[in-house]
C-alpha cells in the first residue's frame, strides 16, 4: 500500500469499503476501473483493457467508460448480476488542495435501481429481505422504482415450503440474507435455484434484529409505535423490515421517502401455488420458450398503461381466497363489460396517462427531469375526465377508485406555473422554467436576447466601417465570440482588432467592445442555468410532497385498468361471470382453455364439462388416448378457477366455482433432469409435497402419476395416490388424475367420491379420430399405435408393433404389456426378442409340457420329452 500514488491509495481505500461492488472511480470525464474490477468489467462490457502507473512495479489494469455513457455500461453490469458503487469527486477540483476528494455517492444493485433505461415497464423489480430465525421466518419487500412494499410472516407447518412459494411468486432480483443464515448453504442454495435472477446480498446480522428494524421503522415512517403500521405483533416481519429499510438507505445513501407505509399481508388471503404449478399452468410465460405469448397472462393482458400491467400479472400471480374480495372485482367487471362506450372513453383516457407510479417515485427520490414533470400533469389533467366517467358505475370497487383518484389540481398549477411544455431532457442547459414564472428569468432572457442581437448590430456596423462584405461575428467555446476575416481581406482589418486564432483560410479577432457584450451574454446564460436548475429542483421538491397522494391515484388508475382488460377480454372471447362462493363444488359447463382456444386459428376448441364436489365426484379418473385432449382440459379446469379467483370472467357457459386455497399440478416431464434428479424422483418428490401440503380445499391435477417405473410399481403406487386423496379421511381433495392405467377405472364403485371420465374418440377403419368431448366411464383401448402413426412414426415399425400387440394379446398377457405410447410401442420393438425368449417360447414350452402324461411315461420316455423340450427353448 506505501508504494502507491496518492491517487491509488484513494482508490484502494474506496475499494475496500464496497468489496462486493464493481468500483466506477470518478477521474475527469470517466468513470475508470482497476485492478480486478477492470479486467472483470473489460469482459463483461467488451472494452479495452489498458493500464496504468500506479507506483507499483507492474501497470495496474485499468478500463474505462465516459460519464455520460456510464447509464449504458451499469446497467449492462446490473443485468448480469453485478452491483456498482459510484464514487465522484465531491469537492470542486479548482478549489482541491492535494488530491481530490472523492467518495461513493450510491450503490446500485440488481433490486435497487431506480433509471427507467434499467427496469422492464410492465415488471416490478423486488427486493427481499428474509429472517430466519428457529422455525419462523419473516420477509420484506419492495419495488423501490414504484413505492410498493410489503411484509409477511411464515410460522408453523411447512414453514420453508411457503417461504419459498411466496418468493417464487413475487421473483425477486435481489434477496438480502443475514450473513449467519447465508452459512446454512442449503437456504441460499434453495433459493438461487428458485429464483435463478435472483443476486443474494449478504447482510450484517444486527441489521435484523427487531428492537433494532422496530426503530428503524419508526424513524422511517415517523411513527410514535408500530401499530400505525399494523406490525406490532409480527416480530419477524419488523426484523426483516428493518433490514430491508438498512440496505436501501446505506445503497443510497439518504432515505426513501417515496416507499409506500409498508403493508402486512396474511398469506391465507391468496391462492398459494408452487413454482411447479406455475410453470405447468404457464401463468405468465410459456414452459417451453419462457415466451410471454402463448401464457395466460398474454390472453388477459389489454391494458393501456404500465401500472395496469404490472398489476395484472401481480393478479395472476396471487388469486384471492375471499369470496367477498372476488364479487368486488367481479362485479367491477360486470360494470365495465355492459358498457362498451364509456369503457373505450376511459381506454382514451388511459393510453394518454403515463407511468404516475414510476414518474412519481423518480421525483421523490430526485432524478425526474423536466419532461417527467410534464407527463406528470399531463397525467394528472386527464383525472377530472376519468373521474367523470366512472360516476356511471355502483360496483363497490369502481367507487373505490373513483374516491381514490384526486385531481391533484395544485400539483398541476405549480408545473403549470414553473416548467415549460417541451423541456429538454437536460437539467444543466437551461431552457426548462417558464420566464413568467421568475422576474430574474424574465430579465436573464432578455439580456441575453439582447446580447445577440447587439452582436447582429456590431456585425452589420463593422462590415460597413471596414467595408468587408464577408466579416462575421462566430462563437466557439474556447475563444467566445470573434470577429471573422478571410486571408484576401486582411488588408482592411483596422488595426485597433486584436489577432487571436488563425485559420487556413481567415484570421480571427477579438475587439473590447465585442468582449464586453461577450461577457454580458455569458454571464447572464452561466446565471440563468443555474438559477433554472434550483428553481426545477425548488418545484421538483414541492411536487414531491404530493408522492403519497399520487401513489394512490396510480394504485387507482392501475386496478381500473386491469378491470378494464378484464371487461375487454371478456367481453371479445365471449367468457363468463362465474358464480363464486365459500362452497366445495367446481362446476363447469361447457369450459375452454383460455390460451388454446385463442391459439387456434383454423379448427374450433370443442367445450367440455366439468364437476367436482366434495361428495360423489371428488376425484376424476381420466383415461384416452394420446393427443385426445387431457392434458388440455385438466389445465383448462385449473385455469377457469383461477380466473375466477383473480376476478376475471371465465370461458365457459356457466361456472359455478367453490373457492379453492391450493392448485397443484403434476403434469408432464419436467425439466429438472438437467438438475440431476431422475424424472421419476422428481415425480415422487412433487407428489409427496402434494400430499403433505394439500387440504379438502384444494385443487390437484396429476398427469400420469408413476408412469416413470416398471408397470406394476407404478400402478401400485397410482392406485394407493387415488385411495389416499379421494379418501376423506386423508385429504378428500378435488382430484382430476389422468391415466393410462385403465386398471384404475375399477376404482369406481370401490372408493367413494370416484368417477371415471374419457375422452371420446371414433375409429374409422385402422384409425382414430379425436372427438375431444369428455364422457362418462373409462376407455377400453390406448390406442397407442394409432397415434404413433398419426405422429409419423414410419410404417415399419407401426406395422410390426401391431404384429407384437397381436402377439401378446394372443398370449393373455395384453393387460400388463399394452403398448400406450409412440415412446413405448418403440421400447416394445426393442424388446421383441425377449418377449419371444422369456414369454412367448415358454408358453409354447408349457402346453407342450401339459399334453405329456405325466404318470404313464417311462423313464426314457421321459428322457426324449425333456430334450425335446430342451431343443424347443
Ligand atoms: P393429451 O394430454 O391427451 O396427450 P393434449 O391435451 O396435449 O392431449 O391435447 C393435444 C392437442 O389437442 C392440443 O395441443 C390441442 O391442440 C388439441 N385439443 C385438446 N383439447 C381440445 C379441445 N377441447 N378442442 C380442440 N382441440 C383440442
Amino acid at each position: 500500500m506505501e508504494h502507491l500514488t496518492p491517487m491509488m491509495k484513494q482508490y484502494i481505500e474506496q475499494k475496500n469499503q464496497h468489496p462486493d461492488c464493481i468500483l466506477f472511480f470518478r477521474l475527469g470525464d470517466f468513470y475508470e476501473m482497476f485492478f480486478e474490477d477492470a479486467v472483470l468489467a473489460a469482459r463483461e462490457l467488451e472494452i479495452a483493457l489498458t493500464g496504468r502507473d500506479c507506483g507499483l512495479e507492474d501497470r495496474a489494469p485499468m478500463c474505462g467508460v465516459p460519464y455520460h455513457a456510464a447509464d449504458n455500461y451499469i446497467s449492462k453490469l446490473i443485468d448480469k448480476g453485478y452491483k456498482v458503487a459510484i464514487c465522484e469527486q465531491v469537492e470542486d477540483p479548482a478549489a482541491a488542495k492535494g488530491i481530490v476528494k472523492r467518495e461513493v455517492i450510491k450503490i446500485i444493485t440488481p433490486g435497487t435501481v431506480i433509471d427507467p433505461a434499467m427496469l422492464k415497464e410492465k415488471e416490478n423489480n423486488y427486493i427481499l429481505a428474509a429472517l430466519f430465525h428457529e422455525d419462523c421466518i419473516g420477509i420484506s419487500y419492495a419495488d423501490i422504482s414504484t413505492g410498493d412494499s410489503r411484509t409477511t410472516e411464515f410460522m408453523g407447518v411447512s414453514v420453508f415450503s411457503n417461504f419459498l412459494n411466496e418468493v417464487v411468486k413475487i421473483n425477486p432480483r435481489e434477496v438480502i440474507i443475514n450473513q449467519d443464515t447465508y452459512s446454512d448453504k442449503s437456504i441460499a442454495a434453495e433459493i438461487s435455484n428458485l429464483c435463478g435472477r435472483a443476486y443474494i446480498t449478504k447482510f450484517d446480522p444486527w441489521a435484523f434484529k427487531t428492537d433494532y428494524g422496530a426503530q428503524t421503522l419508526k424513524n422511517h415512517y415517523q411513527l410514535l409505535s408500530l401499530e400505525g403500521l399494523g406490525l406490532q405483533d409480527h416480530p419477524f416481519s419488523i426484523g426483516a423490515s428493518g433490514a430491508l429499510l438498512t440496505y436501501l438507505e446505506q445503497t443510497h445513501k439518504k432515505s426513501i421517502h417515496h416507499l409506500h407505509k409498508i403493508q402486512y399481508y396474511h398469506t391465507e388471503d391468496f391462492m398459494v401455488l408452487d413454482k411447479t404449478t406455475r410453470k405447468n399452468l404457464e401463468l405468465t410465460e410459456t414452459m417451453r420458450d419462457r415466451d410471454r405469448k402463448g401464457s395466460l397472462l398474454w390472453v388477459l393482458d389489454k391494458t393501456n398503461t404500465a401500472m395496469g400491467a404490472r398489476l395484472l400479472k401481480q393478479w395472476i400471480e396471487e388469486p384471492l381466497t375471499k369470496s367477498i374480495d372476488i364479487q368486488h372485482r367481479l362485479e367491477a367487471v360486470d360494470g365495465l363489460k355492459a358498457d362498451l362506450l364509456v369503457r373505450e372513453e376511459l381506454k382514451e383516457q388511459l393510453r394518454e396517462t403515463y407511468d404516475l407510479e414510476r414518474l412519481v417515485g423518480r421525483i421523490s427520490y430526485g432524478n425526474a427531469n423536466g419532461r417527467d414533470l410534464i407527463w406528470l400533469k399531463s397525467s394528472l389533467s386527464r383525472m377530472p375526465c376519468i373521474k367523470n366517467l366512472l360516476g356511471a358505475f355502483s360496483s363497490k370497487a369502481l367507487m373505490e377508485i373513483n374516491d381514490h383518484l384526486d385531481n391533484h389540481r395544485e400539483v398541476i398549477q405549480i408545473i403549470e406555473d414553473a416548467i415549460v411544455e417541451d423541456p429538454p431532457i437536460s437539467l444543466k442547459d437551461g431552457g426548462i422554467i417558464k420566464e413568467t414564472y421568475h422576474p430574474e428569468i424574465f430579465s436573464l432572457r432578455e439580456a441575453i436576447t439582447k446580447g445577440k442581437s447587439w452582436i447582429v448590430n456590431l456585425e452589420n456596423e463593422e462590415r460597413q466601417k471596414t467595408g468587408i462584405k464577408s466579416l462575421k461575428i462566430g462563437y466557439n467555446k474556447v475563444f467566445g465570440y470573434y470577429i471573422e476575416i478571410t486571408k484576401s481581406n486582411l488588408n482592411l482589418v483596422p488595426s485597433h482588432y486584436i489577432r487571436k486564432q488563425t485559420l487556413a483560410n481567415a484570421e480571427r479577432y477579438i475587439t473590447p467592445e465585442l468582449k464586453e457584450i461577450e461577457s454580458k451574454i455569458l454571464g447572464a446564460e452561466e446565471r440563468i442555468t443555474e438559477l433554472e436548475y434550483q428553481i426545477f429542483t425548488e418545484v421538483r421538491e414541492k411536487v414531491s410532497m404530493f408522492t403519497e397522494s399520487v401513489q394512490k391515484t396510480a394504485k387507482a388508475i392501475a386496478a381500473l385498468d386491469v378491470y378494464i382488460s378484464f371487461a375487454d377480454v371478456s367481453d371479445r372471447q365471449n367468457y363468463t361471470k362465474p358464480v363464486v362462493n365459500e362452497g366445495h363444488l367446481i362446476h363447469i359447463q361447457s369450459g375452454r382453455h383460455p390460451v388454446v382456444e385463442k391459439m387456434m386459428s383454423e379448427s374450433y376448441f370443442i367445450p367440455n364439462d366439468t364437476l367436482l364436489d366434495c361428495k360423489d365426484n371428488r376425484f376424476t379418473i381420466l383415461t384416452g388416448p394420446n393427443m385426445a385432449g387431457k392434458s388440455t382440459y385438466m389445465r383448462q379446469v385449473a385455469l377457469i378457477v383461477l380466473m375466477a379467483q383473480i376476478g376475471c370472467f371465465v370461458p365457459a357457459e356457466r361456472a359455478v366455482i367453490g373457492i379453492t386455497d391450493r392448485i397443484f399440478t403434476r403434469v408432464g416431464a419436467s425439466d429438472d433432469l438437467a438438475q440431476g434428479q431422475s424424472t421419476f424422483m422428481v415425480e415422487m418428490s412433487e407428489l409427496a409435497n402434494i400430499i403433505h401440503t394439500a387440504t379438502s380445499k384444494s385443487l390437484i391435477l396429476l398427469d400420469e402419476i408413476g408412469r416413470g417405473t416398471s408397470t406394476y410399481d407404478g400402478l401400485s403406487i397410482a392406485w394407493a395416490v387415488v385411495e389416499y386423496i379421494s379418501s376423506v379421511k386423508h385429504l378428500g381433495a378435488r382430484t382430476l388424475f389422468a391415466t393410462h392405467y385403465h386398471e384404475l377405472t375399477e376404482l369406481e364403485g370401490l372408493l367413494e367420491g370416484v368417477k371415471n371420465y374419457c375422452i371420446a374418440v371414433k375409429e374409422k377403419g385402422d384409425d382414430i379420430i379425436f372427438l375431444r368431448k369428455i364422457i362418462r366411464g373409462g376407455a377400453d383401448q390406448s390406442y397407442g399405435i394409432q397415434v404413433a402413426k398419426l405422429a409419423g412414426v414410419s410404417e415399419k415399425i407401426v406395422n410390426r408393433a401391431k404384429e407384437i400387440l397381436h402377439q401378446l394379446e394372443a398370449n393373455d398377457i395384453n393387460k400388463r404389456q399394452k403398448v400406450s405410447s409412440v415412446g413405448e410401442a418403440e421400447i416394445a420393438m426393442a424388446k421383441d426378442e425377449q418377449l419371444d425368449l422369456f414369454h412367448y417360447h415358454s408358453d409354447k414350452i408349457i402346453s407342450e409340457l401339459l399334453k405329456i402324461d405325466v404318470l404313464n411315461t417311462t423313464p426314457l420316455e421321459a428322457m426324449n420329452h425333456l430334450y425335446r423340450l430342451f431343443n424347443m427353448a
